[in-house]
């Protein structure tokens, strides 16, 4: 779909999140400033968090916010190494919460059952996103 604003970005964010059970994994692809970060707080805003909380976490890794109907892992791996991603171990982070991973690219290796979010900047503050079905990599 299209979007022409941040608000719709983090709408598109707040409807998935309806869908969204405990253990789901939402990789997200993009630029940077394609709309990730503004996605995630969607993600938040749905699950019935604090949006207010979510902030890009670059420098933190991992961000866990609480408060909703489950609890929310934010994961950026944007500055990581891909050894420094194994030493995660992303893959036994979240049966309980639902882990957002910015960066997607930067898995070392495949995921099983992953929703996937792909967000490219067009024109101005238009953005096409596109998100997948839960699926192996
Ligand atoms: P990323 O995490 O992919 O680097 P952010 O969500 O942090 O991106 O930033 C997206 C930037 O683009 C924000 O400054 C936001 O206001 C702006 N923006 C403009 N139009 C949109 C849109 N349609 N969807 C999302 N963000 C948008
Ligand atoms: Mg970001």
């Amino acid at each position: 779909m299209i979007t022409h604003s941040e608000s719709e970005t983090v709408a598109v964010g707040r409807d998935l999140a309806a869908r969204l059970v405990a253990g789901d994994v939402v990789l997200l692809f993009g630029d940077l400033g394609a709309g990730k970060t503004a996605f995630v707080r969607g993600l938040a805003e749905g699950l019935g968090i604090d949006p207010d909380e979510v902030s890009s976490p670059t420098f933190t890794i991992i961000q866990e916010y609480s408060g909703g109907r489950l609890p929310l892992l934010h994961v950026d791996l944007y500055r990581l190494e891909p050894k420094e991603v194994d030493d995660l171990g992303l893959d036994e982070l979240g049966d309980k919460a639902v882990v957002a991973i910015e960066w997607g690219e930067r898995l070392p290796r495949p995921m099983p059952a992953v929703i996937t979010v792909h967000l490219s900047h067009l024109a101005g503050d238009k953005r096409e996103i596109a998100v997948s079905a839960r699926h192996d990599m």
